[in-house]
């Protein structure tokens, strides 16, 4: 993969107002650099273009890697993980446990929330932190 131009990262970085587009954590308070990721990877034939990348943080980009498509936990059933270009965020997740945890209230969202992990430790964490510093959650 041959790395994005500074004005595209910078694009991508301003268009998701510095929030991972899948989890909403933001990069200014992330100790790891965040990545401009290939919703349809490369890999399947994605392409470059802004209306295939995402703004997102290194675990929701580890975790997504080439995926599309996930598991709903309560159907069971496989369906299309969450499309930052194409889905509304609002639309798919809610904050529960007073914002310290996204909950999927969509299939999609169902799924992402498991194959994304968008709970994780170090996620809930960081939301207690900024909950007490009036900096979540995010506003959109
Ligand atoms: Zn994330």
């Amino acid at each position: 993969m041959s790395p994005q131009p500074a004005a595209v990262k910078q694009a991508v970085t301003e268009r998701a107002n510095g929030l991972c587009e899948y989890c909403k954590s933001p990069a200014d308070y992330s100790p790891q650099p965040f990545s401009i990721e290939h919703i349809f990877p490369i890999s399947a034939g994605g392409d470059s273009d802004m209306d295939n990348l995402a703004y997102a943080c290194q675990g929701c980009n580890n975790h997504k890697y080439t995926k599309t498509r996930g598991i709903d936990p309560l159907s069971n059933h496989e369906v299309a993980l969450f499309h930052p270009r194409q889905d509304i965020w609002g639309i798919h997740f809610g904050w529960g446990d007073g914002g310290l945890e996204i909950i999927g209230l969509t299939a999609t969202g169902r799924a992402t929330v498991h194959e994304l992990q968008l709970n994780r430790k170090n996620l809930v964490n960081l939301r207690a932190l900024l909950l007490l510093a009036d900096l979540h959650p995010p506003m959109e």
